[in-house]
């Protein structure tokens, strides 16, 4: 099948593209033709439809067939050149700013006849249509809807259009990759067909057609199976089982002064599972925040240090990793080896902690990054763990995995709720435990919202709440990131509530480096001062049992899901919180189905659900960093049914087909991260 190379060669192969021209494309990532191919069209323009002259409406585009009368060429600055057309109802000017003469005679020969088309305006008493690009004697390439690229590097859509043009004419033939099963739901048109319907549209809109359904399909299918074929390859390696007795397990589980919940047990036997079984453990334990993720790995890794292994816990901040080795040396008191490796580990504390990682001596480490520096050398770790790292990606989770060695289990944990179609996308290259329910007792954190108006009752509100020796998160969003003002609220509110409450403010925001950040939640975890006003750079996992209440502003600028995860960072400790979201006023219908939403329920993962229908799945929290892969044609909310179908498929595939050889194009094809080089 040679002719398939022709979509993954360069685009110099093309006519009309120059070494410069193919440059400047793979400065924007489109390296081949596929790449030119699969950009999609922003926007149509219908041009099929004729009119008269004296049908012309100003400001519209109309297409017309017109005779070429007269030219005046005025040769002075400034006055454009222009060329007389009518038909027999009336007629109009084509006017040229700097066109030369020679070209403006070649495309509207005198008295020929010519199909123009463009945007209508008036001057002077006259129609007129400026700088028209859309002329030909062939009326064919004017008369029908033209479709409209981003461009890049000086092209225009004229060219570009070519390009497609040309690439469509070359397509390959490809031999089906779907089943009939499958096909019938797209009324079984080709790939083929599909891609030059989606770039030569017959009606505008056409999202619910066959040819687009079956291209989403075929994207989601294609990511589904590269995340199963790392799943399928991470089973493969074989690890040495491991062999424990529970002991030291069950003594710490009747320890706990509080009882697990069924859904931290059923994770807990999972893990257990994976341990015990030869093939390397590389799940995902999900769970809203606060529903009880560090005890269920903590609890899991003592199996793997009877077990005879180390075990690495990562946390993404110096506080997190704190608090969860302060966790573990409570829990476990002085039974098994414990240490911390973060970057401010002093330089002794890190020579004895190296020396201990080489004994091979089983013991937790925890920490953060600092933990995989390339100078650490792990040779006997049993278990890695890593808590929050919702931005890690398919690639980098590979990676950690491959770094522990073949005997080396991994769990992820993460409190970002995903709707239930996305989890495949996100996570399908893992295995999934998920903590649904919170733990019991736990004290629901009540919402309000108050207009920005109301502020003085707020702060009489925070001023009780202090006075009762509570702390206060206090939130400005986010104003624009890329025009870094992002911390001029915040920094004014600051100064606001400085003189309300002097030295008991404290201010947080994405400027503050990375070490002061440390220190200042530092400081608020020990109480030193009481209210928090930051942006939303407070990392979700840290518990700040004190802080009692979190205050919102603007809270219209959040999706649903981040204001959850803002107001799980209260509501850890057994007291009542309170979480009060300030909006301005005049609320639109849609704001305020989103509050009422987050007032009803505290369960994440049916607020993302909901989040993902009002807003749409691109602007769900942390998405834009996950690993899910954005999607070109396919939509979560719209083709739901299309990511059911490829996920049955999926597994259908795994069970029936021996190999991919089939779906070898369409993985080749949709693979933009080359992650499929990487692993088959
Ligand atoms: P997350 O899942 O967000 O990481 P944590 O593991 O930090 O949540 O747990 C939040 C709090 O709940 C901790 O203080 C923890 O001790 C407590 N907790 C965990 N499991 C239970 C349980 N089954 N019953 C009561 N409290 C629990
Ligand atoms: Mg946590």
């Amino acid at each position: 099948m040679n002719n398939f190379d022709y979509l993954l060669k360069d685009l110099t192969k093309l006519k009309g593209v120059g070494k410069k021209t193919a440059e400047i494309y793979k400065k924007k990532n489109i390296n081949n033709i596929f790449d030119l191919l699969w950009r999609l069209p922003q926007s149509f323009v219908d041009r099929s439809e004729k009119s008269k002259i004296n049908e012309l409406q100003i400001g519209k585009i109309h297409t017309l067939n017109v005779e070429v009368k007269k030219y005046s060429f005025p040769r002075i600055r400034n006055l454009p050149n222009r060329v007389v057309c009518e038909d027999n109802t009336g007629k109009i000017d084509c006017v040229f700013f700097n066109s030369y003469e020679g070209y403006i005679k070649k495309i509207l020969p005198l008295n020929e006849n010519v199909t123009i088309s463009g945007k209508i305006s008036y001057f002077n008493n006259k129609y007129q249509i400026t700088n028209p690009t859309y002329v030909s004697k062939d009326s064919s390439l004017i008369e029908k809807i033209h479709t409209k690229y981003r461009l890049t590097g000086g092209l225009t859509q004229k060219i570009y259009n070519k390009l497609i043009d040309q690439i469509l004419k070359n397509l390959p033939i490809f031999v089906e990759w779907h089943d009939n099963r499958i096909m019938k739901n797209f009324n079984y048109i080709s790939w083929n067909d599909s891609i030059r319907k989606l770039h030569n549209p017959k009606n505008i809109g056409d999202y619910n057609s066959y040819y687009y359904k079956r291209l989403a399909f075929d994207e989601i299918l294609a990511s589904f199976l590269i995340s199963s074929e790392i799943r399928k390859k991470i089973k493969k390696i074989k690890k040495k089982s491991k062999f424990f007795t529970n002991k030291s397990y069950t003594e710490t589980l009747s320890k706990l002064n509080f009882k697990l919940t069924k859904d931290q047990i059923k994770s807990l036997m999972q893990i257990n599972e994976d341990f015990k079984s030869k093939k390397k453990m590389f799940r995902l334990l999900q769970g809203d925040v606060g529903s009880g993720k560090t005890i269920v790995a903590l609890i899991s890794a003592l199996n793997v240090i009877e077990s005879g292994y180390q075990v690495a816990f990562m946390a993404p901040t110096e506080i997190l990793a704190n608090q969860h080795y302060n966790l573990a040396k409570n829990l476990f008191s002085n039974k098994i080896n414990i240490e911390i490796l973060t970057s401010k580990t002093d330089y002794n504390d890190k020579k004895r902690i190296i020396n201990k990682i080489n004994s091979k001596v089983p013991s937790i480490f925890f920490g953060t990054h600092a933990l995989f520096q390339k100078k650490i050398i792990f040779n006997n770790l049993g278990y890695i763990i890593i808590d929050e790292q919702h931005k890690f990606g398919v690639k980098q989770r590979k990676f950690l995995s491959d770094k522990g060695g073949a005997n080396c289990d991994v769990l992820l944990m993460s409190a970002t709720p995903i709707p239930r179609t996305l989890i495949m996308s996100v996570y399908g290259d893992m295995d999934i435990s998920i903590i649904k329910e919170k733990p019991k007792h736990r004290k629901e954190i009540i919402t309000y919202s108050k207009p920005e108006t109301k502020i003085n009752e707020i702060i009489k509100f925070v001023k009780k709440e202090i006075n009762k020796g509570y702390q206060i998160f206090w939130v400005c969003p986010l104003i624009d990131e890329s025009k870094k003002i992002d911390h001029e609220s915040a920094v004014n509110k600051y100064k606001y509530l400085e003189k309300i409450f002097p030295k008991d403010v404290s201010l947080l925001h994405g400027k503050v480096d990375k070490f002061k950040k440390e220190s200042i939640l530092k400081n608020f975890l020990d109480k030193k001062f009481k209210i928090l006003v930051s942006t939303t750079v407070i990392e979700v996992g840290i518990d700040f049992p004190n802080a009692n209440t979190i205050i919102i502003e603007n809270a219209n600028k959040f999706g649903l899901s981040q204001l959850h995860q803002l107001r799980g960072r209260v509501g850890r400790g057994s007291n009542v919180s309170t979480c009060i979201l300030i909006f301005k006023n005049n609320l639109s219908l849609n704001a305020k189905k989103r509050i009422n939403i987050l007032k009803k329920t505290n369960d994440g993962f049916k607020i993302a659900e909901e989040d993902m229908k009002l807003r749409g799945f691109g602007d769900l929290l942390g998405f834009k960093q996950s690993g899910l892969k954005k999607f070109k044609l396919a939509d979560p909310i719209q083709n739901e049914d299309l990511f059911t179908l490829a996920e049955k498929e999926i597994k259908r595939i795994e069970k029936e087909e021996k190999n991919l050889d089939k779906y070898k194009f369409l993985l080749k094809l949709y693979d933009q991260a080359d992650i499929i080089n990487d692993i088959i």
